[in-house]
C-alpha cells in the first residue's frame, strides 16, 4: 500500500472482465492515454478469458475449479437487438471490421468486436484471470477483497480504495417449481443450461416464460429443427406470428409423466422443459451492507445515478439495470464513475443520491409502453455521455433502430434479423447479411463475414 514517498496510492478493484468490466478498463486507459494520472487497477475476472457472456462456453454446472459456471449465452445465438444499438461511440463496427457489417451478428462476432477494442487499448495485464471473488469486506475507508485463483488454487487479500461491481446479473438462475417436476421423464433444465438447439431436434418442447431467452430459445429449436414448441406465459402471451408448429398457452399446473397440463385444462406431452424464466441480481461475495437488492428494472433500486451505491459510496455498480442499451450504456457509466474517482465529478449529500434513483423509478413507473421504455434508457445514456469526455454521439439515431427492430419484430418474429439500421456512430448503413437469418444454419464469424458476392461463390 505505501509508496517510497509515504503517499498512499489509490488502488481500484473492478469485479469481472466482461463488456461492463472491461469498459471500466478502457475508460482509465482513455484517460492515462489522454495524460491523466490513473490509481493502480485490479481486475479479477473468474473466467480464463475476457467478453464475460460473450465468452461461450460448453461447461453447464460447475467450472473447472468447481465454481458455478457464469455462461448463460448459446450457440447459434445472434445478437436478439440491432447492433447499432449497442456500438461503442470510441470504436466503430465499421473501424473494427474494416467495412459495414450487417445488424443481428452472431455471438462470435460481437465477441471479436469487444476483444477489438480491448486488445488495442493493451490493458490485458490489468487482468487477473481465472480468479474469483470469493469476500469483500469494508472497514475503515478501505475494502478488503479475498480472490482464490483457481489454477494456482491460492488465496489473497488485498487492499483497495473503491471497488466496481462488474459481474452482471444474467447468470444465477431463477428457477420455480411445479407439481410433478420430480416425476417428469424427460429433461428440465433453466435457460442458463441451454447449450445447442440441435439437442431437440425432432422433439415437443415445453418453454416457460415470455422473456428474450424464452422467445429466442423457441426460436433457435425452432430453426434447427424441433417438432413442437409449446410456452406457458403467466401474464400475456408474446403474440408474434409463430410458426404452425408454435402455440403459446396460459400458465403450467403441473406435470404427469411426460404430460404438462395448463390453467386452460389443456395439456400437451412434452420431451423437455426449458424454464425462461429469468435470472436473480446475486452477489454471493458480497456481506449485506454493500450487497445491492434490486429487481431486473431500467432505474435500480439503491444507485445514484444507476451506478454509486447509496449505502457505500465508494462502492460502484456497472450494468445493473434491465437492457436495451448495452455496451454503450456500460461505457456511458463507466466514463462517469472513473470521473468520480479522479475527482472530476463531485457526489452530492447522501439525502440527494437516495432522492436521485426513487425519481428515476417514479419517472420509469409512469413510462407508457417500450418505445418510452426505450428513450428513457436513451437519455439516461446521454446524461451521463454530456458530463464526461465520453465521445458524443447520436442517440437518437440509436433509439431509431431500436424502433425499427421493433416494428420488424412485429412483422415477422423470424425474418427481423434479416433486416439492417444506420450506424449512430458512423452513419451506414447497415448491409443486408448474405442469407436469411432462418436459413442461416453457420454462425462462425469467418461466414458472417463472407459477403453477398463470396457466399454465392
Ligand atoms: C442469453 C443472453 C443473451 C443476450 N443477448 C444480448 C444481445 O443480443 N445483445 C445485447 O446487447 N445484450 C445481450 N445480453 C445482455 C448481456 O447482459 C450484455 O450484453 C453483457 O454481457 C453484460 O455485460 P456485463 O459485463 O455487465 O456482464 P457479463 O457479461 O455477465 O460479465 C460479467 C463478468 O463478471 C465475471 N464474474 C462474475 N462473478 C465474478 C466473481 N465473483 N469474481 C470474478 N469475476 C466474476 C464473469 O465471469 C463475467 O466475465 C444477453 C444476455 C443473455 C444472458
Amino acid at each position: 500500500m505505501g509508496s517510497p514517498t509515504g503517499k498512499h496510492e489509490m488502488r481500484i478493484c473492478v469485479i469481472g472482465a466482461g463488456p461492463s468490466g472491461l469498459a471500466q478498463l478502457r475508460a482509465f486507459q482513455s484517460a492515462k492515454e489522454a495524460g491523466a494520472e490513473i490509481p493502480e487497477i485490479v481486475c479479477y475476472e473468474k473466467q480464463a478469458d475476457w467478453g464475460g457472456l460473450w465468452r461461450y462456453d460448453w461447461r453447464t454446472g460447475v467450472d473447472e475449479y468447481s465454481n458455478p459456471v457464469h455462461a448463460s449465452m448459446y450457440r447459434y445465438l445472434w445478437s436478439n437487438g440491432p447492433k447499432e444499438g449497442l456500438e461503442f461511440a470510441d470504436y466503430s463496427f465499421d473501424g473494427h471490421f474494416g467495412k459495414p457489417i450487417a445488424s443481428y451478428p452472431p455471438r462470435a462476432v460481437l465477441f471479436d468486436y469487444i476483444e477489438g477494442r480491448v486488445k488495442k487499448a493493451g490493458v490485458r495485464d490489468w487482468i487477473r484471470f481465472s480468479t474469483v471473488v470469493r469476500d469483500v469486506t469494508y472497514a475503515d475507508g478501505m475494502f478488503t477483497v479475498t480472490a482464490r485463483n483457481g489454477e494456482a488454487d491460492t488465496e489473497t487479500k488485498e487492499q483497495f480504495d473503491k471497488v466496481i461491481v462488474a459481474s452482471g446479473h444474467f447468470s444465477f438462475p431463477n428457477v420455480p417449481y411445479y407439481p410433478g417436476f420430480e416425476g417428469f421423464n424427460g429433461r428440465i433444465l433453466h435457460a442458463h443450461d441451454f447449450r445447442d438447439a440441435r439437442e431437440f431436434e425432432g422433439k415437443d418442447i415445453l418453454i416457460l416464460g415470455t422473456s428474450y431467452s424464452a422467445e429466442d430459445i423457441g426460436s433457435q429449436c425452432w430453426k434447427y429443427g424441433a417438432k413442437s414448441i409449446t410456452v406457458g406465459h403467466r401474464t400475456a402471451p408474446m403474440g408474434f406470428d409463430w410458426p404452425s408448429n408454435w402455440a403459446e398457452v396460459p400458465a403450467l399446473e403441473k406435470v404427469e409423466g411426460k404430460t404438462a397440463f395448463f390453467k386452460d385444462g389443456t395439456s400437451k406431452t412434452v420431451d423437455a422443459i426449458i424454464l425462461c424464466t429469468g435470472y436473480k441480481h446475486h452477489f454471493p461475495f458480497l456481506p449485506d451492507d454493500l450487497r445491492l437488492k434490486t429487481a431486473n428494472r431500467l432505474a435500480a433500486s439503491d444507485l445514484y445515478k444507476g451506478v454509486v451505491y447509496t449505502g457505500n459510496p465508494d462502492l460502484f455498480y456497472l450494468g445493473m439495470q434491465d437492457q436495451w442499451y448495452t455496451f454503450n450504456m456500460f461505457d456511458a457509466q463507466a466514463w462517469w464513475v472513473r470521473d468520480v474517482i479522479l475527482g472530476r465529478i463531485a457526489l452530492p449529500d447522501a439525502a440527494a443520491m437516495e432522492a436521485d434513483w426513487q425519481q428515476r423509478q417514479a419517472d420509469e413507473d409512469a413510462l407508457a409502453d417500450d418505445y418510452a421504455c426505450i428513450v428513457y434508457q436513451g437519455d439516461y445514456v446521454k446524461e451521463l455521455i454530456a458530463e464526461t469526455d465520453y465521445p458524443s454521439f447520436n442517440v437518437d439515431g440509436a433509439n431509431e433502430a431500436f424502433f425499427q427492430w421493433k416494428k420488424h419484430k412485429k412483422k415477422g418474429i423470424m425474418s427481423f434479423r434479416d433486416h439492417g439500421y444506420v450506424s449512430p456512430m458512423t452513419g451506414t448503413m447497415a448491409p443486408p447479411h448474405h442469407t436469411r437469418w432462418k436459413d442461416a444454419l453457420d454462425d462462425s464469424l469467418e461466414s458472417y463475414l463472407q459477403t453477398t458476392a463470396d457466399a454465392a461463390e
